[in-house]
């Protein structure tokens, strides 16, 4: 019996909506799915439901992208208080900023000749908090890029023509949120990052865990972050990273997954925070 902690859904930039994951979580034989929303936890509530009906156990979480010296670098949190004030305000927050970051690409791709209307973009993204994913599907819908990779080689990624920064967190205000939060932060694919330095210093504003399994880690990455998390005591996760069908082709729900131990764990953590 596996769990698949990393999934995100129409709450964010997935292509399913929460009930239906949970769904092909079942489907796929899987015992447990972590709802990793970036920026929202909105997604939980409905994943909760279906999980109560098929059988499958819910880990609410989110994933925060923060912004260290110009690199993105995202924290997990696993069960938070959603209803934490802080905790709901710094998501507001973060909201309206991507918001307002998408306004200001869009008029970057109006002065390239590029038309992309607000509304279609808003109308992908549907309920969730908007992100450069919608754009890059709009900007296909619209013949100016073959697929989301070339959309932001060409004009969204950092460094192009039409990207603009947005508001963002510290790494260490991320933790500390998420801590504060009574929820267990967790640092998503460090191998993806590749700035290991900020390690110690999230140690100590909370840090619970390492994402060691992600499906883009290889295994030299995994071995490394392993021995990482057993020297500093700390709990080891795992997740597709899945997006649903359409978007980070060839990832699936349940590419990579963790022992039910692991949820074990991070509730005992949990309780122990109180
Ligand atoms: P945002 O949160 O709006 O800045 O968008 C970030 C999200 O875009 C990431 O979480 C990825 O899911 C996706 N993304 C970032 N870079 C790329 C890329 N080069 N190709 C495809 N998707 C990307
Ligand atoms: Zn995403
Ligand atoms: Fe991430
Ligand atoms: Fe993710």
């Amino acid at each position: 019996m596996r769990a698949d902690l990393h999934c995100h859904t129409t709450a964010s930039d997935g292509t399913l909506s929460p009930a239906q994951l949970v769904r092909l979580a079942k489907d796929k034989g899987l015992k447990a799915v972590g709802i990793t929303d970036h920026d929202t936890v909105n997604g939980v509530p409905e994943a909760l439901e279906a999980g109560g009906h098929l059988g499958i156990e819910i880990v609410p979480g989110l994933e925060l992208n923060t912004d260290f010296e110009g690199v993105e670098v995202h924290i997990l949190g696993y069960y938070p208080d959603m209803q934490a004030q802080a905790l709901q305000e710094a998501l507001a927050r973060m909201r309206d900023a991507r918001l307002s970051r998408v306004r200001a690409m869009l008029e970057k791709l109006t002065q390239l000749g590029l038309e992309v209307r607000e509304e279609r973009v808003l109308e992908i993204a549907g309920e969730g908090s908007v992100g450069r994913p919608h754009v890059a599907q709009a900007l296909q819908e619209q013949g100016y890029a073959k697929d989301t990779g070339d959309a932001f080689d060409r004009y969204i990624g950092p460094g192009r023509p039409a990207y603009v920064s947005r508001y963002k967190l510290t790494p260490e205000q991320g933790v500390g949120l998420i801590t504060a939060a009574g929820g267990i932060a967790v640092l998503a694919h460090p191998g993806l990052v590749g700035r290991d330095e900020i390690i110690p210093r999230l140690l100590q504003t909370g840090l619970k865990g390492i994402e060691v399994f992600h499906t883009n880690h290889n295994p030299a990455m995994e071995g490394k972050y392993a021995g990482m998390a057993c020297q500093l005591g700390l709990i080891m996760t795992g997740g597709s990273d899945y997006h649903g069908p359409g978007r980070k082709e060839g990832i699936h729900l349940g590419d990579r997954t963790v022992p039910l131990t692991v949820i074990r764990e991070l509730r005992e953590l949990k309780e122990k925070m109180r």
